[in-house]
């Protein structure tokens, strides 16, 4: 072969792959289409104020509603490759989880919601806001049972919601959204709209449909953000199961609660410190986020944990 021919080749070969490259770049959604801006409430904090707001007098009032009973495969919600789910014989079944989402209310900025529950138009016509039913029937609806709508939740609260805090943008935690006005603004995390994920490509539609006509979704600007400015609510960035995963602490009334979100879904691992698994974007990160929120309940165990999926 003279060498132009195989200089062609070679030049052929690194061509192919670029494509190849391009074509699962292009394939990797991010997770909506919708505009995302900085944040105009709450002011840059850290680890150590949030360590000191737990003493301090609470004003908030938080209520934990169950919205949906479901079930979802344990491999996803749980790394089953970690050495100790391993030692502990932990097969892939369809683990029994539920859908939650938080009523907060703050005495001078109002009512807020944490994530979003279900609600009832989503789950009779999953199609009115533009899932297939193939993917219908991937999200397990057949598996999902409604406890409290959405509808039913929103129904509760007098005065006009002020903004939803959501711990990511995964269907099951804005799924809720038909239920919401479309004028409450929405905070997420810093990165969650960027990120690209494979499955992406699959769910960015209806992630986008539920956002339709709202207003841009506004980004948390630091790993740990006072939401009010006066030590009653932080947002913490808890990224690894997506870019933007967010957790949540509230100095309410009947003490410091922290709500993990996905960071953990499941109460083994939270118990065992096994970080969640294959619905996750990036595994490593996950886990060094489940470790310092377990280390902050180990620092202070008056902290009472409410996981992303199951109960403690
Ligand atoms: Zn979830």
């Amino acid at each position: 072969m003279g060498k132009k021919k195989r200089y062609g080749l070679y030049l052929l070969g690194a061509l192919s792959l670029l494509i190849a490259t391009a074509a699962v770049w292009v394939n990797q959604a991010t997770a909506t289409r919708h505009a995302a801006q900085p944040s105009n409430l709450g002011h840059e904090s850290n680890q150590k104020a949030l360590s000191g707001s737990l003493a301090t007098g609470a004003k908030v009032t938080l209520k934990t509603v169950r919205s949906a009973n479901w079930t979802a495969p344990l491999s996803g919600l749980l790394n089953l490759n970690h050495p100790k789910a391993k030692s502990a014989s932990l097969q892939d079944n369809d683990e029994k989880i539920q859908v939650y989402a938080y009523h907060l209310q703050h005495p001078e900025h109002g009512d807020f919601l944490i994530d979003t529950g279900v609600s009832q138009q989503f789950y009779d016509a999953p199609q009115s806001q533009g899932m297939p039913g193939w993917l219908a029937a991937q999200f397990g609806f057949e598996t999902m049972n409604i406890v409290t709508s959405t509808e039913a939740l929103v129904a509760t609260i007098e005065k006009p919601l002020q903004g939803v805090f959501l711990t990511h943008l995964h269907l099951d935690h804005i799924s809720g959204l038909p239920a919401i006005d479309k004028q409450v603004p929405m905070y997420v995390g810093d990165g969650e709209t960027l990120e690209r994920y494979y499955l992406y490509a699959a769910t960015r539609g209806v992630v986008d449909t539920l956002f339709e006509g709202r207003p841009a979704l506004r980004n948390w600007r630091s790993a740990y953000v006072d939401i009010f400015g006066d030590g009653s609510v932080f947002a913490i960035h808890s990224p690894g199961h997506t870019a933007g995963s967010t957790a949540y602490l509230v100095n309410s009334t009947e003490g410091p609660i922290l709500l993990a979100g996905d960071a953990s879904h499941t109460a083994w691992g939270w118990e065992h410190q096994v970080e969640p698994g294959k619905f996750s974007t990036d595994q490593a990160r996950s886990r060094e986020s489940l470790d310092v929120l377990v280390q902050l309940v180990k620092d202070h165990p008056e902290i009472t944990v409410r996981l992303g999926h199951q109960e403690l």
